[in-house]
C-alpha cells in the first residue's frame, strides 16, 4: 500500500513483552500521527505471565495517555499505572496539583509518607516550608503547578532508582508540555539531573539559569534538604528571588 507521499510505508511489529516495548509502541503510534500513516504499528499480545515488571503491566495505563490534551485527562489515563515496583507499595498515585496554567511550575523528587496518604505533593514538612517559601515571594502555592519526578512513594522515601525514573519521568515531560510553564523551580538535584539528563552538583548550577527544552529552569535545594541544612536557606532565598525576577521579565 503506497501511502500520500508515494512511499512504501513502514510496517513495524513489536511484542508487549515489556514496558520498555509498549513505550516504544506509543512513540511509534505519535509518529504515526505526526507523519500521516507513514507508520504502521501492529502490536502482539503475550501471556501475563511473561510479563516483566508487575502481573498487570501494560493494562493498566491506557496507551493514549501520550494524545491527553488536558492535564485532568492525563491523569486518569496514568493513574492506575503498574510500570514499576513502586506501584504494588503505593498507599495513593500522586499525580501532582495547582494552577494548571500556571508560570510556574515546582518540581521534586518523589512523594514521601503524607502525600503517599493524602494523594497530594508536598503536604508534609517539606509542603509546608515550600508554601511559605512561595507566599516569601508573592507566588502563593495555589498560582503555581507543583509534581515530582515519581508519582509513587518509594519505601522509606528511599532515592528513586533509575528503573523508576526511566518508567516514570515521560508521564511527567508531559504534564509540563500540557502546564507550558515559563519558568521550572526544579528542587534538589534528582529533579535537576532527571530534567536536564546531567550528572550536576547543587553548588555548580544553583544561581543560574538554565534551560530545560524551551523553558527556562532554576535549580535550588528541595525544601526536606533544607529542614535538614538550615544553613541552605539564604541561598534558597536567592534562588527564589531570581526565579521570581525570571518569570516577572520572560
Ligand atoms: S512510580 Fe511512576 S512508573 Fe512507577 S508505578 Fe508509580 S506512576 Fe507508574
Amino acid at each position: 500500500m503506497n501511502n500520500s507521499t508515494g512511499k512504501l510505508p513502514a510496517v513495524i511489529q513489536v511484542k508487549l513483552a515489556n514496558m520498555n516495548s509498549q513505550s516504544l509502541v506509543q512513540a511509534l503510534e505519535q509518529l504515526r500521527d505526526l507523519t500521516d500513516n507513514t507508520v504502521y504499528v501492529r502490536t502482539e499480545e503475550v501471556a501475563q505471565s511473561s510479563l516483566g515488571t508487575h502481573p498487570d503491566a501494560s493494562l493498566d495505563v491506557p496507551s493514549d495517555w501520550t494524545r491527553a490534551r488536558t492535564i485532568p485527562t492525563l491523569n486518569e489515563r496514568i493513574c492506575n499505572c503498574m510500570n514499576c515496583g513502586l506501584g504494588s507499595t503505593r498507599t495513593r498515585f500522586v499525580f501532582g496539583s495547582g494552577n494548571e496554567n500556571a508560570d510556574v511550575m515546582v518540581i521534586g523528587e518523589a512523594p514521601g509518607a503524607e502525600e503517599d496518604a493524602s494523594g497530594e505533593p508536598f503536604v508534609g514538612r517539606a509542603g509546608q516550608l515550600l508554601n511559605k517559601i512561595l507566599d516569601a515571594i508573592e507566588m502563593p502555592r495555589e498560582t503555581v503547578y507543583v509534581a515530582n519526578i515519581i508519582k509513587c512513594r518509594p519505601p522509606d522515601n528511599r532515592r528513586p532508582n533509575k528503573e523508576e525514573v526511566a518508567q516514570c519521568e515521560p508521564y511527567l515531560h508531559k504534564q509540563i508540555e500540557l502546564v507550558k510553564p515559563k519558568v521550572i523551580l526544579a528542587l534538589g538535584l534528582t529533579a535537576v539531573n532527571t530534567l536536564l539528563r546531567t550528572n550536576h552538583k547543587m553548588g555548580d548550577i544553583r544561581g543560574k539559569v538554565l534551560q530545560y527544552q524551551n523553558t527556562k529552569l532554576i535549580a535550588t535545594y528541595h525544601p526536606a534538604a533544607l529542614l535538614r541544612n538550615p544553613e541552605w536557606k539564604r541561598a534558597t532565598w536567592e534562588d527564589v528571588q531570581m526565579l521570581k525576577k525570571v518569570c516577572e521579565e520572560s
